[in-house]
């Protein structure tokens, strides 16, 4: 095989000659090899442009759904997506594409199958969180990026007249810069939904400062939260596995997760 690894490509005639071990130059000759060769390429239009249909097959006989999706986890993905199939009442399984770093291309063929899972969720595997968003299937899977989830959060213990949806979202804000919903408020609650990064811890109480009354804080409870760190109260990774520091169970705040 040294002899095939060190001749110049097209020395050998006839049989194919593949290395086994490709170095850089191999590399660079392989593919200038190729580029000497009669290939049948797709048609290219006069100005070098690849003539395709990005929305090929998408009108038509066979619509298609496009999402991508996030498991923020450090959890293994086997088995995920059989059971999300359960969770989003899929009448079959649908396809779906690995991708690097834990994630994933759907592929749906019943729209309101899409909207159930977009819309629906937050959704989680072993506890941790699976983050669908819509995706066009014309841009780079590179150029989607997941950094957030959205969450109803609750604010509890909270007086009669400030249960009003306009200081609902004077505390959302204090959660996150992204209010998409403000919910009505409940009996001694107050209820929004939004987006979080993920990067950011979740808070476990707001301040506000209200008239007459002065500075208020509110615990804050998140529906159907995946499980967060009780050492940093970051989603994706345990106690365990935490980069920061314990001190002695409290954070910088003084509040400890959890218990
Ligand atoms: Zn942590």
């Amino acid at each position: 095989m040294s002899q095939v690894l060190g001749a110049a490509p097209g020395a050998v005639e006839g049989e194919m000659t593949i290395p086994l071990a490709v170095g850089e130059k191999a590399v660079d000759e392989m593919v200038q090899d190729k580029a000497n060769e009669e290939i049948p390429m797709p048609a290219l239009e006069d100005d070098g442009e690849f003539d395709f249909d990005p929305f090929d097959g998408v009108d038509g006989s066979s619509p298609r759904w496009f999402a991508m999706a996030l498991y923020f986890s450090s959890q293994r993905s086997w088995g995920m997506f059989d059971e999300m199939g359960a969770a989003w009442r899929l009448a079959k399984p649908i396809p779906v594409r690995k991708l690097e770093n834990n994630r994933f291309i759907l592929e749906f063929s019943v729209e309101e199958e899409y909207n159930f899972v977009i819309n629906g969720g937050p959704w989680r595997h072993k506890g941790d969180a699976l983050i669908v968003v819509p995706y066009d299937g014309v841009s780079r899977p590179s150029e989607v990026i997941i950094d957030s989830i959205d969450l109803w959060v609750r604010f509890y213990d909270v007086t009669v007249t400030l249960l009003s949806r306009a200081f609902t979202n004077i505390l959302a804000k204090k959660v996150s810069n992204r209010v998409l919903e403000i919910g009505e408020p409940g009996s001694d609650f107050l209820r929004a939904r939004v987006s979080l990064l993920l990067e950011e811890p979740l808070k476990p109480f707001v301040e506000a400062s209200v008239k007459v009354l002065g500075v208020m804080r509110f615990e804050v409870k998140y529906e159907n939260v995946p499980w967060f760190c009780f050492i940093c109260g970051r989603m994706g990774h345990s106690k365990r596995d935490c980069s920061e520091e314990e001190e002695d169970g409290h954070d910088q705040k003084g509040y400890k997760f959890g218990d």
